[in-house]
């Protein structure tokens, strides 16, 4: 397993917005959170990337125990975070902001071939690298974010709703950009509210309820589970 996390709670103050969760994240595979609006989600990869300390349970990445590391640390061992809403610099330019996942890096040439190779994924983003990024549509500050964590160079990368607030087609874009980074041997978590489109990316999934995982299983047959279909596929 590249990434478990074993009966972890993690939450806000005295209050558990997750309890006794266990994930794992076989290395190669994508796999989704799926959840309504408050489930934990968000919380859940906070706790992954060390931005949220967890109270109880364990995680380990690579057979390493990563709980109460500090989140740079995390990155450093090989998990990037593309969080919720972006996060992107907005007063710097494409460039600057795909040189910050960089920063722990101290393989100079590396660096600038990981540029070069977010650039012919992302011609958009060359043709736009001297331009603040807070002047970008949102499809393509999301592949700045993207970039910006492929450019840590993870082997496991945890994206929080990349597809919210885009137009269908920039979806699409977004799901084969996925797809491609995981066909070149990066692990995925996603988490997403559009679950049809999780279970079409993922190869298994797990649902949270209120702060807990209800069900998991292989997401094909998630997609066919009844409760599943009648909460979240609106079938
Ligand atoms: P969404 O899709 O709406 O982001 P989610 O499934 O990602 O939902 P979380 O954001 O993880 O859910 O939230 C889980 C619970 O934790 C919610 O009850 C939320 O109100 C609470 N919560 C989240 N962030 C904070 C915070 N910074 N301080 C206090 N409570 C929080």
């Amino acid at each position: 397993m590249l990434l478990e996390m074993k009966s972890v709670s993690a939450g806000y103050g005295r209050i558990a917005a997750v309890r006794d969760i266990s994930i794992r994240v076989p290395e190669g595979k994508i796999v989704t959170i799926i959840g309504a609006n408050g489930a934990g989600k968000t919380t859940t990869l906070r706790a992954m990337s060390g931005m949220l300390p967890i109270t109880q349970g364990e995680i380990t990445f690579d057979g390493k125990r990563i709980d109460g590391m500090p989140a740079s640390k995390v990155v450093a061992h090989g998990i990037a975070h593309v969080p919720e809403g972006r996060r992107i610099f907005p007063d710097m330019t494409v460039e600057e902001n795909l040189r910050t996942g960089a920063f722990l890096r101290k393989d100079k040439e590396g660096v600038e071939r990981d540029l070069a190779s977010v650039f012919t994924r992302f011609p958009r983003l060359r043709e736009r690298r001297r331009q603040r990024a807070q002047t970008m549509s949102g499809g393509e500050q999301q592949m700045l974010a993207i970039g910006r964590a492929l450019m840590s160079k993870p082997r496991l990368m945890l994206m929080d709703e990349p597809s919210m607030g885009l137009a269908p087609v920039i979806v699409e874009e977004i799901a084969r950009i996925i797809e491609e980074i995981n066909a070149e041997g990066l692990s995925v978590v996603l988490v997403e509210q559009n679950a049809e489109l999780a279970l079409e990316l993922a190869d298994h999934a797990y649902v949270l309820e209120t702060g807990r995982c209800a069900l998991e299983g292989p997401a094909g047959e998630l997609h066919d589970n009844e409760h599943v279909r009648a909460a979240y596929l609106g079938i």
